[in-house]
Formats: C-alpha cells, structure tokens, sequence
C-alpha cells in the first residue's frame, strides 16, 4: 500500500446475519480461534528475524488431486467445508517464500518480481486454475509496460456455476520496494506477500474441496501497486475493454500481516457502487467476532484504480489501528517487514474474514 492520507473511521454498524451463519461460524472459531487479543506493539526494530529459505518450483505437476464433487447441501455446510479447509501453516509458508530476500524486494521490472511472479504463477498452476479468457488472457500472464516499467500481473480464475453470472476478484499486490541503497532487500511481508499468501490459500481450499460459487472467481496477484498502481490500472483497462466492467467487483487485500491492529478495516474508496461489498465484509467480520469498520478513503491501494479510474467496485482490507497512527503497520516500508514480524494470529482471522466475504459475494445474486 502506499499511503496518502487517512481518515478516521466512521461510526461501526452492527449488521446482522442469517442466523444460520452465525451459529455456524461462532461455533467453528470457538474451538479453534486464535483471534487476537491484546497484542504487543514494538516501537523499535529489532534484529531481522533468520529463516529458512526453500527455493519454490518454477513449474510443477497439480499438486491438489482433482476437486471433489461437492457435496449437495445448504449453503452454510459449504462455506463450513471451506472455513475447516484453511490450513495456517501452508498459507505462511507462501509468505515466508515470496518475503525471503531471494526475491530482492519484488520491485516492479526487476527478476525478484519476476521470480515471484514465476512462483505465484506454479501455484496457479498447481491448482488447476483457469486463465481470465473472457477478458482476453490466454494464460496466468498479464503483461504491461506502464510509465517506463515492464509489470506483470498473475491471474487465475475457478468458473462460475452461473456462465452469466458476473466475477468477483480476490486480489493482493505482489512487488514492493526492491533493495536500499546498502543493498539489503524490502520483503516486504505485510505490505503484501501476506496477501498473496491468502489468496494462495483461499484458491486451494476451494479446489481441495470443490465447492462452488454461481460467480466465477478471479485470483489475481497484482505488480506495480508500489507504482501508483499500474498493475491493476492495467487489468481494469482490459475489463473495460471487454466490456465487463459492470460484472465484476473485487475485494483487494493489503496489509493484513502486521503485530497489533484493533479491527478489520474495509476502504471504500468513497465509491457508492462499492457499498454492497462492505456490507457483505461487515456480516463476515460480525460472524467471525472481529469488529470491522468502514474507514475513509485514499489507502492508496489496488481498490483505488478500478472505482476511480473505472468505477468498478472494489475495496481494500486490512488491519487497523484507529486513533494512533503513530504505531500504523510498525514496520511499513522498512527492511524490517520480515515474515518473523507477521501476527499469526491476525493474519489467519484475516483470511477467515476475505474467505468468507469473498463467498458472500460470489454465491449472491
Ligand atoms: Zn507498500
């Protein structure tokens, strides 16, 4: 993300759910929820955290057996199957790859952003995703050369039931800052392997389990967000172009890994068209017990190119802080974004939170 101005969040509204989910999600975090509480700011930096670095295939035979018929049920069992599905430790392993300094920073044009590119793109593959056809790509790669840099998005997608039924991206920038003068790598964890971790996991569980949605999903992992977002300046060019920009909406996740935080926040970005996915963001964080709150506009984020650009309705998610900016995202835009100084624990509820919001959304009308 890259930051411009903030608001203060406006008043939280308690919305309510089908009462069926709410049982349902209240019952599966109560066993096993590892929400937050009370978590422990740092003020200063401490040493960068060591980890092991495991060089990721490039290309890689399906690693997920054919989905599974899903089984016929209400659905709440299926978004049941999904939430049971979501495997932490696979997720972070994601993180920890693509925040390791063998991607010197992920920065848009160079070849550790195009070695994360490579990576996200075997995940694809590996699940079986489906290129975007419908707006013309005939393969993950949605190349682009914007304000003198060559990007790359990678986009997967799982089709719809429902062939006219519209397309909601699930969405999180890859590159980040590239190296410091003295050479040292911006991992840039938070800001946003955690995010492309999520949409990593949240593609696999739903191949794992085979449910279905009537809208076709879209993962799209996004490059040259740290560039006043040319990446998804880019895809929302070709969306229009295809004359699907009344079809699709997306929920874009930045930032979503760091210590701390009080709530789940959801950025607008001032954009009535946009509404609808709030909403349906709000029910998921009141199902899962974390407060969600609408915040003001301007992250600075992918959410922003396609409502003002486009007037596609998106959204950014992320953690937040509210009343002190002082301790927002401690490690933002420093060599000490380092997978050792994610919040697990906000990180997982996080990616209950985008799973089901982004299920809502794509099993709506
Ligand atoms: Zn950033």
């Amino acid at each position: 993300m890259t930051i411009k101005s903030r608001m203060m969040p406006s008043s939280l509204r308690i919305i309510s759910v089908a009462p069926a989910l709410l049982i349902l999600v209240a019952m599966l975090t109560l066993s096993g929820c590892d929400s937050k509480k009370g978590a422990i700011m740092e003020t200063t930096p401490g040493p960068r955290p060591g980890y092991d670095f495991v060089p990721p295939p490039r290309q890689q035979e399906p690693t997920v057996p054919a989905p599974a018929t899903a089984q016929p049920g209400d659905a709440e069992q299926e978004m049941a199957r999904l939430l049971a599905a979501l495997d932490f430790n696979r997720e972070f392993a994601h993180l920890s790859i693509l925040a390791s300094d063998e991607y010197q920073g992920r920065k848009t044009g160079t070849t550790g952003a195009e070695a994360a590119a490579g990576y996200i793109s075997s995940q694809f593959a590996g699940l079986g995703l489906e290129p975007w056809t419908a707006v013309g790509l005939q393969t993950y790669s949605q190349p682009f050369v914007a304000s003198g840099v060559s990007g790359e998005n990678v986009i997967g997608t799982i089709p719809g039931t429902d062939p006219a039924g519209g397309y909601v991206i699930l969405a999180a920038h890859y590159d980040h800052l590239g190296l410091n003068s003295s050479g040292e790598a911006f991992n840039g964890a938070d800001d946003n392997a955690a995010g492309v971790a999520a949409i990593l996991e949240i593609a696999n569980i739903f191949r794992q389990t085979g449910v279905k949605t009537e809208k076709t999903i879209v993962f799209c992992a996004f490059d040259g967000e740290e560039i006043d977002q040319l990446g998804s300046t880019a895809l929302g060019q070709i969306i229009i172009n295809s004359g699907l920009g009344s079809k699709v909406e997306m929920i874009n996740i930045d930032g979503i890994g760091a210590m701390g935080g009080n709530y789940f926040g959801v950025w607008d970005e001032g954009f009535s068209g946009a509404a609808p996915i709030v909403e349906s963001i709000k029910q998921a964080g009141n199902a899962l017990g974390t407060e969600v709150v609408e915040e003001g506009t301007d992250i600075g984020s992918d959410a922003q190119s396609f409502d003002w650009k486009y007037s596609i309705p998106a959204v950014t998610v992320d953690w937040d802080w509210g009343s002190d900016p002082s301790v927002w995202h401690t490690y933002y835009h420093t060599i000490y974004d380092d997978p050792g100084n994610i919040d697990h624990a906000v990180m997982a509820q996080a990616t209950r939170i985008a799973l089901v919001s982004l299920w809502l959304r794509a099993t709506k009308p």
